[in-house]
């Protein structure tokens, strides 16, 4: 990745950024506790109109179990999300229709085609006929896959599957995208094009909470983030100012798998307070 420069974020319809008020997703006071450890420990952030949010981590971090929250999929112990102006766990639906989740592991059927899988969940959506495709060919230009709809996923290469799994969740154009490490085990190029399709959906305005092991994926897409361990956010603000941390104390170290590329093979070091 050479350009790491971040993108401002999209104009409102009013035509100004996005502020807080503006916001998709609010999440305050998040607690998911476990028998034997808390999970999510009070965790407060929120994303807007046409940005990428990174929340970064260490395995075992907590940014599964916020998603899966936010997603209404967990049931939280304490705190409340808002997606769409819904609060997920009162009004499930219609959160949960303004938003696209793309899980970490790939939900999608290898035996169907690209544009069969796309119109099967554009059929669970309540999509059909010619509004059905009109999504599914929005979904597939998306992750420009548009070439390879007839062909089965089984025969993809692991990055156009992961394309796959992101164009899925983007069936309908949802307001908010969740995305779970998507670029887990893929190639340098194949993380790239996965990176410059979310940076042009947020371009349109799309606001996307973007988890990852990758302090250099953060650093492309956002220009907000939280850092989190063991459940707890060490770090969070706008970028520079997270970044303006490193040195003061207390210091993260975020390991990479083995399986990043060279470019990302350190450890991220962060101060913390
Ligand atoms: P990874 O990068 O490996 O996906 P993560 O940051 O997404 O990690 P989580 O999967 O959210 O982290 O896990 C946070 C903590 O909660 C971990 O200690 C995990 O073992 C624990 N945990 C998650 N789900 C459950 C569960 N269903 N039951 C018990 N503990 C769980």
């Amino acid at each position: 990745m050479t350009d790491a420069s971040p993108t401002p974020p999209s104009p409102t319809p009013r035509g100004e950024p996005a502020t807080a008020s503006d916001a998709v997703l609010v999440v305050d006071g998040l607690v998911k506790r476990y028998a034997d450890a808390i999970a999510v420990d009070h965790v407060s952030f929120d994303v807007r109109p046409g940005e990428v949010y990174g929340l970064l981590g260490p395995n075992g971090a907590g940014k599964t179990t916020t998603l899966g929250v936010i997603a209404g999929l967990v049931r939280a112990d304490a705190g409340s999300v808002r997606v769409a102006g819904h609060a997920v766990e009162r009004d499930p639906l219609p959160a949960q229709r303004a938003m696209g989740v793309v899980p970490q592991a790939l939900a999608l059927y290898p035996d169907l085609t690209v544009r069969q899988n796309l119109g099967y969940f554009a059929r669970l959506k309540g999509f059909a006929g010619a509004e059905g495709r009109r999504v599914v060919a929005d979904a597939l230009a998306a992750v420009d896959l548009a070439a390879e709809a007839d062909r089965r996923a089984t025969t993809l290469s692991g990055g156009m599957n992961r394309r796959l799994n992101l164009a899925i969740g983007l069936v309908g154009r949802p307001r908010l995208l969740l995305l779970d490490e998507p670029t887990v085990g893929l190639d340098p190029r194949s993380r790239r094009h996965i990176l410059d399709s979310v940076r042009r959906l947020a371009d349109e305005g799309l606001a996307v909470l973007f988890t990852s092991h990758y302090m250099e994926e953060v650093e492309y897409l956002c220009r907000r983030l939280a850092i989190l361990d063991r459940g707890r956010v060490i770090a969070q603000g706008p970028l520079d100012e997270v970044r303006a941390l490193a040195g003061e104390g207390v210091v993260l170290r975020v390991p990479l798998p083995a399986v990043a590329p060279p470019s990302t093979s350190r450890s991220w070091t962060c101060a913390c307070r």
